[in-house]
């Protein structure tokens, strides 16, 4: 029997992109055929970089990543997976946390759209690593060199100058309460 052709969409923030989801890209791409990393632009959260920086930072990291390919979307990922013929959604889980919020969504998202979703664990060493942490700690001046590739450890320092939130101390925007419980501890 011929194997099935199986494209799927990673989608996500990708506020910057970690060493986390490069990870999962990096399992995932040994997995599918295509896989395409779709950057959302969401009208609730407040995000640091703009969708099309977003992209070219991706893009930056996935020459040479046979079959992987980044594009920017809006609105329901459901909508965008038809759009794109996509056979999966894949995620990436990290923690217990991760799971309960995921599974909703994944649940939701077959509910609606009968789109299965696949999780990839990530590498315990990332387990840790989110968008916000990231954006927090480079707010803070902390070294992130193990946690995300330099090219976006760059433009997060020229970013966070830029928009004046480099300072020791300074507080994030987009930062949740219980990250920032992490960090004054
Ligand atoms: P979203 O706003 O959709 O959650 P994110 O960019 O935060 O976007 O995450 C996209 C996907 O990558 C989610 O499935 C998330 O669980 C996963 N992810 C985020 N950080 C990591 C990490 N360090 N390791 C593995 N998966 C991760």
């Amino acid at each position: 029997m011929a194997k099935k052709f199986v494209r799927a969409i990673f989608p996500g923030s990708f506020d910057p992109i970690t060493n986390g989801h490069l990870d999962v890209v990096s399992r995932g791409m040994k997995l599918f055929d295509e896989l395409v990393i779709a950057v959302g632009r969401s009208p609730i959260k407040n995000q640091l970089f703009t969708p099309e920086e977003r992209v070219e930072m991706i893009a930056e990291l996935i020459t040479g990543m046979p079959g992987v390919s980044v594009e920017p979307f809006e609105g329901l990922t459901v909508k965008y997976a038809a759009r794109k013929k996509a056979d999966v959604i894949l995620r990436g889980l990290r923690s217990l946390t991760d799971v309960q919020y995921e599974f909703q969504l994944a649940m939701t998202n077959r509910a609606v759209a009968g789109i299965e979703t696949i999780f990839i664990m990530t590498s315990e060493q990332y387990g840790f690593t989110s968008s916000t942490l990231i954006r927090e700690i480079a707010s803070l001046g902390g070294d992130l060199s193990n946690l995300i590739p330099k090219t976006v450890h760059e433009r997060l320092k020229q970013c966070l100058k830029k928009t004046g939130r480099q300072a020791q101390g300074s507080r994030s925007e987009t930062s949740s309460d219980s990250e920032d419980a992490i960090l004054n501890t």
